[in-house]
């Protein structure tokens, strides 16, 4: 019940047990074909270049950031906690001129600096994150790619924590690239990663394609920038490789793919309305509970995410005391934080598969526990009362 990784739907588990196929079999690539299809609404969007990079979220972050961003090329950053600066961290590997604009931890970026920044830079592209794990907040994203696009920057969005358990509107909002993983809102493990592309990025991708020698050579494109310095992540590879051309790059990761395939069927079959609702529902029961125990709840309270709460850690209180008790009584992992928030708050998630009400309630109980075990004058009796009534009145 931490932040993620979560517990894996049981479907997925199930799915990732069948055996193996190869990569060019006609029932692989249409399993891929059906993958395609099937993120699409996940993602809310009609993009034809959506499908997976083989490796955790973090393989598609920056196999988006090293495709679209040029060494030399200005990035501005919308930045609000530790990943954030993750994008930051790798734009500065790819030697791009990064510029940011930021929110104190547990804040978000408000639009007007967002829009003013975009105006003031004007840059090659715009990087953010949508939920924040580290912070718990969730940025607006409605605009910003009609923002991006008066300047002529492409628009990077990472939306690991929230694909699957909020809205993400990527045709709508007019977002370039946008990328996830399995392990937070979809329900399953990490290691494939969820991405969708616009046409127009795809564009700018394909003309920096890297060619291999001697197997690409009617590749060749004219007059392209800087190749992508990476082979691994080269976008235009990778989308060749999924497209009718089938060129061999990866070899596709079977196992991988059978479990995304599954997290998304398991998405679409309960519906994304009813999803984002049991989220907002997860959430809303977690903070009424941490409320009851007398917990302080971190963060501001509007554009906090729905799947993630932080909750203040006490005066004189141990929080990895408490984080051992609950695993070692119930078996159950909360999270701890990062960077300024280290040792100060605890991260509560309600995630996938995991944002329930059961799981909701037994956290509960077992955190009122483990804070009366650490010597917390916790308010007794009334956390999984008050979480059930929150529940309830969304039900
Ligand atoms: C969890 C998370 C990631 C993690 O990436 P991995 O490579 O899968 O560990 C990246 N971005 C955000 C916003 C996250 O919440």
């Amino acid at each position: 019940m931490g932040p993620g990784p979560i517990n894996a739907h049981p479907r997925v588990l199930r799915a990732m047990s069948a055996d193996l196929l190869g990569q060019f079999d006609p029932e692989m690539t249409g399993y891929m074909n059906q993958v395609m299809a099937l993120y699409r609404p996940i993602f809310g969007t009609e993009n034809r270049w959506t499908m997976l990079i083989d490796g955790t979220a973090r393989s598609a972050i920056e196999a988006s950031l090293i495709s679209l961003a040029q060494p030399g090329d200005t990035v501005l950053v919308i930045n609000f906690g530790r990943f954030g600066l993750l994008l930051t961290e790798i734009l500065e590997r790819i030697g791009a001129r990064i510029e940011t604009v930021d929110a104190p931890w547990g804040e978000i970026v408000p639009t007007d600096r967002v829009a003013e920044a975009i105006r003031r830079v004007k840059p090659k592209v715009v990087a953010t994150v949508h939920g924040d794990t580290s912070t718990t907040m969730a940025q607006p994203l409605e605009g910003l790619g009609g923002l991006c696009r008066e300047v002529g920057a492409f628009s990077y969005v990472d939306a690991t924590a929230t694909l699957g358990g909020m809205p993400i509107e990527t045709d709508r909002w007019g977002i370039d690239i946008v990328t996830a993983g399995l392990q937070k809102c979809l329900g399953g493990p990490s290691g494939s990663a969820p991405i969708t592309i616009s046409d127009r990025a795809a564009e700018h991708i394909f003309t920096r394609r890297h060619v291999e020698k001697g197997i690409r050579r009617d590749d060749i494109a004219d007059g392209s920038g800087p190749r992508i310095a990476s082979n691994y992540f080269d976008l235009a590879m990778i989308m060749d490789y999924w497209s009718e051309k089938r060129l061999n790059h990866h070899t596709e990761a079977t196992t991988m793919l059978y479990g995304a395939r599954e997290c998304a069927r398991v998405a679409l079959g309960e519906g994304l309305e009813a999803r984002f609702a049991r989220h907002a529902s997860a959430g809303a029961a977690m903070e009424a509970g941490l409320a009851a125990l007398g917990l302080a709840i971190f963060g501001g309270t509007e554009n906090r995410m729905t799947n993630v709460t932080g909750a203040w850690i006490p005066e004189g209180v141990d929080g990895e005391a408490v984080r051992a008790a609950m695993r070692d009584h119930f078996e159950i992992e909360i999270g701890t934080a990062f960077g300024p928030l280290a040792g100060r708050i605890w991260r509560f998630g309600a995630m996938g598969y995991n944002a329930r009400k059961d799981t909701i309630l037994t956290t509960l109980a077992a955190l009122e526990a483990c804070l009366a075990m650490n010597g917390f004058a916790v308010t007794r009796g009334e956390a999984v009362p008050a979480a059930l009534a929150a529940w309830e009145a969304r039900a």
